[in-house]
């Protein structure tokens, strides 16, 4: 098996992804953002989240025994402990940040995943590869974003507009009937999409956050199957250069209407010989 991956965060800013690998394991996290001016009850911030679970999480990959779901509840258990007594974990803004993990096992392929990064499966027996993403946030986010998308992009209004569905969105998460999160409440973990398949029915697979996958999901400039093409082709690093060129093709989002103009971009990418 040969895994790759690269992640760049978006210009000027900290990256606010984390992705790491074993030799039989990968984690890919993407941070919840929080916008400029509004609180979240903790010191540490989204990028420190995204790191503590994501490498709490890798750990637990690497000891036998454990379903994944047990894995990142217990991740996110102990990424309270770490910060309980310093932060106000009940502020509905506390740092938070989507999953995806995978797994390899002796003949199977464990994976989970939470909130919207995505895992592209490139599998023998279909045409067309299976693609795993939970768009909850998306459909309760859909409602709010109306008023964001119709300004353009790098104005002061758009950032406040951004700010304010950010928060809006606070209302919906970690609750039934809107969306989940790795944040606070390890039941979080119980909401993740989670599956086993052969290992001898999968050819590739990859890992990407939303920063990524919007070569395909939002700028729709490649098919799934493009985009593993890039991937098995010229590697990750090639697809985020794309993802940048798009970016920079439209500064102020009157093509692609997006809550952020540049975000943290990362792909991992695992091949089967
Ligand atoms: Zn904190």
């Amino acid at each position: 098996m040969r895994v790759t991956f690269a992640t760049e965060a978006a210009p000027g800013r900290p990256n606010e992804d984390f992705v790491a690998a074993t030799p039989d394991a990968t984690v890919l996290l993407d941070g919840a953002g929080t916008p400029a001016g509004s609180e979240s009850g903790c010191v540490h911030g989204v990028a420190w989240y995204a790191r503590s679970l994501g490498s709490n999480l890798i750990a637990g990959l690497a000891q036998d025994g454990k379903s994944l779901t047990e894995i990142l509840a217990e991740g996110i258990k102990a990424v309270a402990s770490l910060h309980d007594f310093v932060c106000d974990l009940d502020h509905p803004g506390s740092p938070s940040a989507t999953v995806v993990m995978l797994r390899r096992t002796a003949d199977t392929l464990d994976y989970l995943v939470l909130a919207d990064s995505v895992l592209v499966l490139d599998t023998l027996d279909a045409a067309e590869p299976l693609v795993v993403c939970d768009d909850r946030e998306a459909l309760v986010g859909a409602a709010h974003r109306a008023s964001m998308d119709a300004l353009p992009s790098g104005s002061p209004e758009h950032a406040a507009a951004h700010r304010k569905y950010v928060e809006a969105l606070r209302d919906h998460r970690n609750r039934d009937g809107g969306f989940w999160v790795a944040a606070i409440d390890p039941l979080a973990a119980e909401q993740a999409l989670t599956r086993t398949v052969p290992i001898s029915d999968v050819r590739a697979a990859a890992l990407l956050s939303d920063g990524a996958s919007r070569l395909v999901d939002r700028f729709h400039l490649a098919t799934w199957r493009q985009a593993l093409d890039v991937l098995a082709g010229s590697g990750p690093t090639e697809l985020i250069r794309r993802v940048r060129e798009a970016e920079r093709s439209d500064p102020d989002g009157s093509r692609w209407p997006r809550g952020k103009t540049y975000d943290d971009a990362t792909a991992a990418f695992w091949t089967f010989s």
